[in-house]
């Protein structure tokens, strides 16, 4: 084990990324600070992670970096409570029709999910599974130029018609990434979809966490932290990185002070993260210069609380409209909390008082989700800027590994390099990679 004691570590970003290195490090022994700019991690917060946090959230099967932490943070008997729901794809008949699940032994089970699956048209359907199956046989192989194609293109080529990739596969790639398959890279489509539809059948469960993200991640970990003596500084921003000699000597902060330790770990959004870095070694690292070419979108998220009540959690994936998905969840046993995601920027950049609320209403009676006559609660519109990485052709090559060019940084965050799309297993995935690559130096 690697010898601790007089090891400091200095992490910037309180979000899961930043708090997953910290709480594997300090358990390790680690004398561990961690700066957040926010004025304090939780419900309260309205930027980033934080203003989601205080809601019920979605944990996927094949998530195993978030299962693991969730049932490290929490003894068996206390892990929090969840239901598993079933995914449902808006048809352009307006019915909705659920992903079929099997409890076959892989892969036989998604060869008969994709049969049994009314959302694709029988013909195009059975083609698809027969394309599967030669993948599993050996008799037919991915394409390896699919980081270079769009995700539309590389679908029509396996003869998958526009109708079905607008129904199915377009609103899939939204709910699992943010993208668009006109824009995302084939390998980024395939990459999302492979483990939660081709692995184990547990891998595709998706269970909604009744508790918050809060409740049942930040709190948790924040309270291991603070009982080993972990310094968290809130309302304390890093302004910027300064170095000596190719290593990190100091963290500029906001107020004018600088903080030291023996290790650094900038677990920070993107956009966030580059104006700290000096200027040299922006034209001296090919690693920090890639960042420049990662892109991302800004993600709005409607809320509205319906006085009616909301027997079982709902998540509906649509098509042809600006909104990704809607997820119904019960916030009291009378009132029922929808949200709704869109990427559209007419949304992100209308004031905030224009939150189309008929067009949600609309839709969401067209869904059936809504009652007739339901009393609206209350309504509200966030906007989290560059919370979507475009995952364009070509964008693999540019999310970066954990470990820097510089010995004593490390990069944490859903956009590096982690082999998931940015969600949240990918920020635990990449906090525990900075931990591993700390505690093995
Ligand atoms: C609307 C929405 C809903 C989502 N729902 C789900 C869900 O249901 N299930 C799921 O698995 N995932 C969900 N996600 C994804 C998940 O929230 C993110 O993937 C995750 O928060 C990313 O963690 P992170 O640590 O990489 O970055 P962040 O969460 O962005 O954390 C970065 C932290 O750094 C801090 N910071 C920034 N600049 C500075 C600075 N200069 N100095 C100090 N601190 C700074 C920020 O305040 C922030 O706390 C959702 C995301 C969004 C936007």
């Amino acid at each position: 084990m690697t010898p601790t004691a007089a090891q400091s570590v200095l992490i910037i970003g309180g979000g899961p990324s930043g708090l997953t290195t910290a709480y594997r490090l300090s358990r390790l022994g680690y004398r561990v600070t961690i700066i957040e700019e926010s004025p304090l991690l939780g419900d309260n917060v309205t930027t980033g992670y934080h203003s989601h946090a205080s809601r019920p959230f979605t944990i996927l099967g094949c998530h195993r970096a978030t299962q693991a932490l969730l049932h490290s943070l929490h003894p068996d008997t206390r892990q929090p409570p969840s239901s598993e729901i079933p995914l449902e794809f808006h048809l352009y008949d307006n019915s909705l029709v659920h992903y079929p699940r099997t409890n076959f032994p892989a892969p036989l089970h998604s060869w008969v999910n994709l049969l049994k699956f009314s959302g694709i048209p029988w013909n195009e359907r059975w083609r698809l599974a027969s394309w599967v199956e030669q993948l599993w046989e050996g008799d037919a192989a991915l394409p390896a130029d699919l980081e270079h194609r769009t995700a539309d293109e590389w679908l029509a080529s396996i003869r998958q018609t526009p109708q079905t990739c607008r129904v199915v596969w377009n609103p899939l790639a939204r709910w699992l990434t943010g993208n668009d398959l006109s824009t995302m890279s084939a390998d980024a489509f395939v990459t999302s979809v492979r483990p939660f539809f081709l692995k184990t059948p547990s891998d595709s469960r998706i269970s909604v966490v009744q508790d918050s993200l809060n409740a049942c991640f930040v709190q948790p970990i924040t309270d291991a932290l603070t009982q080993v003596g972990t310094t968290i500084l809130f309302n304390t921003e890093a302004v910027q990185l300064r170095y000596e000699r190719e290593r990190i000597s100091g963290i500029l902060l906001r107020d004018g002070s600088l903080l030291q330790a023996d290790w650094y770990v900038a677990a920070l959004p993107l956009q966030q993260f580059t104006p700290l870095l000096p200027e040299r070694w922006l034209t001296r690292y090919a690693y920090f210069q890639q960042l420049g070419e990662l892109r991302s979108s800004d993600c709005t998220i409607f809320h509205l609380q319906a006085g009616q009540p909301c027997a079982t959690p709902r998540l509906i994936l649509l098509n042809d409209t600006a909104f990704h998905s809607v997820f119904a969840t019960a916030t009291t046993p009378d009132r029922t909390h929808f949200s709704l995601l869109t990427t559209d920027d007419r949304f992100s950049q209308a004031p905030p008082d224009s939150t189309p609320d008929i067009a949600i209403l609309d839709l969401l009676r067209s869904l059936r989700l809504l009652m007739p006559g339901s009393k609206i609660l209350s309504t509200n519109r966030q906007t989290i800027p560059n919370s979507i990485l475009s995952l364009k052709p070509g964008t693999k090559l540019h999310r970066p590994i954990q470990r820097s060019p510089i010995h004593n940084l490390l990069l944490a965050g859903n956009w590096t390099d982690t082999g998931w799309p940015p969600n949240l297993e990918s920020a635990i995935v990449s906090g525990n990679h900075c931990a591993d690559a700390i505690a093995l130096r």
